[in-house]
């Protein structure tokens, strides 16, 4: 029997080819001289997408007529049109659960490199200016209050964490849960308002787009470090550059842009910010966990079983 046809959109890490192999035809996207041509030629025959965070729009969709699953190899599917999947009774799976620590670790370290300035203090040393005087003394970690957007599982993996740094902990989502603790706070104004570390960490896409913007980062104030690991979409990028030029908020730890791989040359210039490439899940053990996860729902899927990890937009029919 002939093995199912696979696209996969980008590189992934080496286990992916290696057990795939095996089973299916992979039709390499992203290296495809003439992407085009590749889609005429073998888009009738795709049933399954594997890809790392990956845009999938409802255009590529519209390509692949047997298409059954999209499997990719990340916890946040915002770049997959999972609208248009549904309407074809795509299943979409994601990788949840396996990178969350890793995530919660380092938002951890960024938000203490923002804090302490750890990145600047390195710097100074390796420019050789300690011998001239000491490093000047930073802000602390002591007594602030953190609020979360997106108390989920890295959310609370991040609140954990924040306990143990004696941190108090307040959160914002669509709704009050009803098994938690955490002061929560209807608006992201309101929670801005009563911290003074903000962190987000919730999923990107058209509900959360611009969800921090000036009126946010006024209510965080003077002494306001705010953290994102979640997507750039969720800030208003202008506004945020504006709030750390005039002094509206303290400092930024940021693991995502709107524009990546382009990040601003007004943010990088920034003293008070400390950006990291989108490294969150960037360890090899993770990405391979994460890896693995995404291979195995596409297997589960064509063996005929359910997948393990669909979203919840897009559910199991089997
Ligand atoms: P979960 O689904 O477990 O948690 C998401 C949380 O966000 C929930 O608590 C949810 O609460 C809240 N939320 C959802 N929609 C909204 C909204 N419109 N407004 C406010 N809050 C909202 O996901 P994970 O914790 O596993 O992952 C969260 C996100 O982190 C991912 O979607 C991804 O974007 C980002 N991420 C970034 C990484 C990086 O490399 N920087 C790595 C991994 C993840 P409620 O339903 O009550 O609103």
């Amino acid at each position: 029997m002939a093995k199912p046809d696979i696209l996969m959109l980008t590189p992934m890490r080496p286990l992916v080819e290696k057990t795939l192999a095996q089973h299916v035809t992979l039709h390499r996207f992203w290296d495809a001289p003439d992407k085009e041509k590749l889609l005429s030629d073998v888009g009738p025959r795709i049933t399954g997408i594997v890809s790392f965070v990956a845009s999938c729009p409802r255009s590529l969709i519209e390509k692949l007529p047997k298409l059954e699953i999209i499997a990719t190899s990340a916890v946040g599917y915002d770049g997959i049109d999972v609208k248009a999947a549904a309407e074809r009774g795509i299943v979409v799976t994601n990788t949840p659960d396996v990178l969350t620590d890793e995530v919660a670790d380092l938002t951890l370290g960024l938000l203490l490199a923002t804090v302490r300035e750890i990145p600047r203090a390195e710097k100074y040393l390796r420019d050789g200016q300690w011998p001239k005087g000491p490093y000047h003394l930073t802000a602390t970690l002591r007594g602030r209050k953190a609020g979360i957007i997106g108390l989920g599982r890295i959310g609370k993996a991040i609140a954990e964490r924040l306990e143990g740094f004696g941190t108090q902990i307040s959160y914002h989502g669509r709704r009050k849960q009803a098994d938690v603790a955490y002061p929560y706070f209807p608006s992201v104004a309101e929670l801005a308002k009563a911290v003074d570390v903000l962190i987000a960490i919730m999923p990107g896409g058209a509900d959360t787009k611009h969800l921090i913007g000036a009126a946010e980062f006024e209510a965080l104030g003077p002494n306001g470090i705010f953290i994102n690991v979640a997507r750039g979409s969720v800030v208003d990028e202008t506004a945020l550059i504006a709030a750390l030029k005039s002094g509206k908020i303290l400092a930024a730890g940021l693991d995502v842009f709107e524009n990546e791989p382009n990040v601003p040359a007004e943010l990088i210039a920034l003293p008070n910010t400390v950006l990291l490439p989108h490294v969150a899940s960037a360890s090899v053990y993770t990405r391979d966990e994460m890896a693995q996860l995404a291979v195995d729902n596409l297997l589960a899927w064509l063996a005929g079983k359910p997948p393990l990890t669909p979203v919840p937009e897009t559910p199991s029919p089997r």
